[in-house]
């Protein structure tokens, strides 16, 4: 049995993880589930998986649900605020941590996960864009397994040689282009939030569905790339694939391209990270090759996608500029929800926060959040410029 604590249990990537959990019941138990405020939502997940812990970050929401929970019998004990989250990951009785909340807000959590010496399945990238080489460095020093969710990561991780770097020459991270890669570049201008977050392959949050849109999301899977598998920027090429069945490539100096393929869907990579390395069921419909017919590759446009350019900048200047870049791509994003500033302000903001915010050398992960708040308080002050 393997005890797993599930953070972000509510979102996209925690509803799939608990799809593969449910398929079986004698292989993974749930410590905990972990969300910050949906409370029908884990109300229900409560019910049917029972987990020691359930935490809701807002107290108000976990007021409500320990009352619902008190009338219906149920033993799990539910705790609420950010503190919480590092108890229920780093608990004695637990094997593994799903670490899928969105934005920066999962970073103390996943990195907690990674310094307890856990099995840590990373789905939350933005902890390593903003965190990378304390991150890496707590899991050499925990002894802790790290094993990538993000799909991308997951394929290279698949295609990688077991032991060691012997051999590899790049990797080639696929992008699907998100849902504007043929829009001509005019008519960006007026893109609602409802027509950026309909990605064209992928069911995924409102924040990673216009990260995607923007292709952020590929400029910061470059950087998690790079932390990760220890990979130069200039060995991380990035390749637009449209039909995204080819979730990432290695490429070796022999001449041989390893990729792992597979329908877009994230059960794949759940599956492999919740039972490595053995393969088990994870629900997703097998490959159909006929059907998809081809596969086709393009180089990235530059122009089009200025925020994969700044991604690039960001881990070349090293220091605190990619949790600089990630803070100003969170408000960024969530104005554009908020309909407070236009899609394509997203990569004007991001530069001009870069530009403002000076990089220093990270010195902890309350340093790091320091400088997130500061950069984050930088991008509000740029948003009137913008509108
Ligand atoms: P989502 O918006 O669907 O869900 C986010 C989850 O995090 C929810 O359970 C929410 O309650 C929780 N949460 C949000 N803010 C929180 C806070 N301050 N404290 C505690 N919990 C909080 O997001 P998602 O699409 O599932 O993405 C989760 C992470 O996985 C992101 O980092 C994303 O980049 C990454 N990821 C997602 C996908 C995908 O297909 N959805 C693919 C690859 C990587
Ligand atoms: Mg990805």
């Amino acid at each position: 049995m393997i005890n797993i604590t599930l953070l972000g249990s509510t979102g996209s990537i925690g509803t799939s993880t608990l799809d593969v959990i449910r398929r079986h019941p004698d292989r993974f138990r749930l410590f905990a589930l972990a969300a910050n405020s949906s409370i029908d939502s884990i109300h229900a997940q409560v019910l049917e998986f029972r987990p020691v812990y359930a935490v809701l970050v807002d107290a108000t929401a976990a007021a409500t649900l320990r009352s619902r929970l008190a009338s219906s019998g149920v033993e799990t004990e539910v705790l609420d605020g950010e503190a919480a989250l590092e108890t229920v990951v780093s608990h004695p009785d637990v094997d593994a941590v799903m670490a899928a909340i969105v934005g920066a807000a999962g970073l103390r959590s996943a990195w907690a996960a990674a310094a307890a010496g856990k099995r840590v399945m990373l789905a939350n990238k933005e902890s390593l864009v903003v965190a990378g080489k304390l991150f890496m460095d707590a899991v050499a020093a925990s002894g802790a397994v790290l094993l990538p969710v993000d799909s991308e990561h997951n394929a290279v991780f698949q295609c990688l040689p077991a032991h060691g770097r012997q051999g590899v020459r790049r990797i080639l991270l696929t992008a699907s282009g998100g849902p504007f890669r043929t829009h001509a570049i005019e008519q960006l201008s007026d893109i609602t939030p409802e027509q950026a977050c309909a990605h064209p392959n992928w069911e995924m949050g409102p924040k990673i569905s216009v990260d995607s849109a923007t292709m952020m999301n590929k400029g910061l899977e470059v950087i998690e790339a790079h932390w990760l598998f220890d990979a130069a920027p200039d060995d991380i090429q990035v390749v637009v694939h449209p039909q995204s069945i080819i979730h990432s490539m290695v490429e070796y100096i022999d001449g041989s391209v390893l990729a792992q393929m597979g329908n877009p869907d994230m059960r794949t990579p759940i599956a492999y990270a919740l039972d490595w390395p053995n393969r088990i069921e994870s629900g997703v419909e097998p490959l159909d090759l006929f059907t998809i017919g081809r596969l086709d590759f393009e180089a990235p446009d530059p122009a089009r996608f200025p925020c994969l350019g700044h991604a690039y900048t960001a881990i070349r200047s090293g220091g605190t500029a990619p949790a600089i870049l990630n803070a100003a791509n969170e408000v960024a994003v969530q104005a554009f929800l908020d309909r407070r500033i236009p899609f394509l302000a997203i990569p004007e903001l991001i530069g001009r926060c870069m530009e403002r915010v000076e990089s220093e050398q990270p010195e902890s992960i309350d340093h790091l959040l320091d400088v997130d708040r500061r950069a984050r308080a930088e991008s509000e002050q740029i948003i009137p410029e913008l509108v």
